[in-house]
């Protein structure tokens, strides 16, 4: 039984301990079937270890609520076919948000994961937070005016965003305070529903968990390579966090003695040698030394308008110098890699954020290093992959991330019922 309904006073919003136990049982019900799909009676009863005559009842009112529907006759392993039961996908909805260094990616969806409003895409005006956030709440209420669905279905609201976040209280560690706002206050108090946040490296994580590569493997960790370089860590089966909850701060190790100076202040971190930001650098200063290259091409000329898009499709044509650019950052991250494959011991490292695009021109080169620099004995257990979800993994994370929170027992904003 759930441990904090046992520490409550007898009773709760008015409810009696039985009430309460009955919530927890259905909420149990409901977790297994969105995790293992449609179900049987018995099976149900196996998992939960509750009756199956309790199962029959609770299972009829999860139905009369419109969250559980009787999905008919399944297939047989021997003996009477049994009946299914499954979740209702449209029984509620989760708005996922994936702020990037740019780019925001926000839309609705079911629980089947399906986007049940439009998805959009644009440049967020990052320079000006307070505009930023007043132009993503007018396309976030625009995209559910049209979808119009009802608002009493909400779970809440993930938002994946970049930068120092301590995912357990809430707070960030960027200039994002809006007339003495946080976030989380923002967004709950313009849609009233419970929202929570997190780096977009551990969102990434939670994304490949749930629906990726890192799926039933354990310790696995997850790069992400954006402007900056975060990591994402699964250890364990669970998703890091560390003490604050800042955990994976990757990109601020130390790695090129008396470098230059990065974002956060120190000098020399592996961000200003392997990122987003870095390779944009190194375009911009070869080509002002006379480098031919297709990128100059791609931005007619104005550099100050290479993006990392602009680099990765220069690499994807066979141009020289950005493959260069891009193995160059796969050997820096190598071997700081190296360093967590002798730590972890991980079984698989995704390499994901909008860098990994160029694919096999940045694993081949980490590969190498990884090779060159970790005890093979550790090295032969990981394998090195390109995300399979690529830029969709956060917006899908951050439903995820809503997801975990609704079956998280001792988390008490975000239920079912
Ligand atoms: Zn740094």
């Amino acid at each position: 039984m759930n441990k904090t309904l046992l520490e409550k006073p007898v009773t709760t919003n008015g409810m009696s301990n039985v009430e309460l136990k009955k919530i927890f049982q259905k909420n149990a019900i409901i977790e297994y079937l969105y995790h293992l799909g449609p179900t049987s009676n018995p099976d149900i009863a196996k998992l939960t270890k509750m009756s199956s005559p309790t199962i029959t009842k609770l299972l009829q009112e999860l139905i009369d609520l419109g969250i559980i529907k009787d999905m008919g006759i399944g297939e047989s392993i021997g003996g009477r076919k049994p009946n299914l039961y499954g979740i209702n996908p449209n029984a509620r909805y989760i708005i996922g948000i994936d702020i990037d260094c740019r780019m925001v990616k926000l839309g609705v969806f079911n629980l089947d994961n399906e986007a049940v409003s439009e998805i959009i895409t644009y440049f967020g005006n990052v320079k000006d937070k307070n505009e930023m956030f007043s132009d993503l709440f007018r396309r976030l209420d625009e995209i559910l005016a049209k979808a119009n669905l009802d608002k009493s279905l909400f779970l809440g609201i993930g938002v994946s965003i970049p930068g120092l976040i301590n995912s357990k209280t809430g707070q960030t560690y960027m200039d994002v305070r809006i007339n003495g706002k946080s976030i989380v206050e923002l967004f709950e108090e313009h849609y009233q529903l419970p929202t929570i946040i997190d780096s977009d490296s551990r969102v990434m994580a939670i994304g490949e968990q749930a629906f990726g590569f890192a799926k039933n493997k354990k310790d696995v960790l997850c790069l992400n390579i954006c402007d900056g370089v975060g990591l994402g860590m699964i250890l364990n089966g669970i998703v890091y966090r560390g003490k604050s909850g800042l955990a994976g701060e990757f990109g601020h190790i130390n790695v090129v003695k008396d470098g230059n100076l990065c974002t956060c202040g120190k000098y020399g971190c592996l961000e200003t040698v392997a990122s987003g930001g870095a390779i944009i650098e190194q375009a911009q200063q070869g080509i002002k030394k006379g480098q031919e290259s297709l990128i100059k091409e791609l931005v007619n000329g104005d550099l100050e308008e290479i993006h990392v898009a602009d680099v990765i499709e220069a690499v994807n044509k066979g141009d020289l110098f950005a493959i260069e650019i891009i193995n160059k950052l796969g050997n820096f991250l190598g071997e700081a890699l190296a360093s967590l494959v002798h730590i972890f011991n991980p079984e698989m490292i995704i390499v994901g954020g909008k860098v990994a695009l160029a694919e096999d021109y940045l694993i081949n080169p980490i590969q190498n290093t990884l090779n060159k620099y970790t005890i093979s004995h550790i090295k032969k257990d990981t394998e090195v992959v390109t995300s399979l979800l690529q830029e969709k993994v956060k917006l899908l994370g951050s439903v995820a991330m809503v997801m975990n929170q609704v079956f998280d027992e001792d988390f008490e904003d975000m239920k079912f019922l």
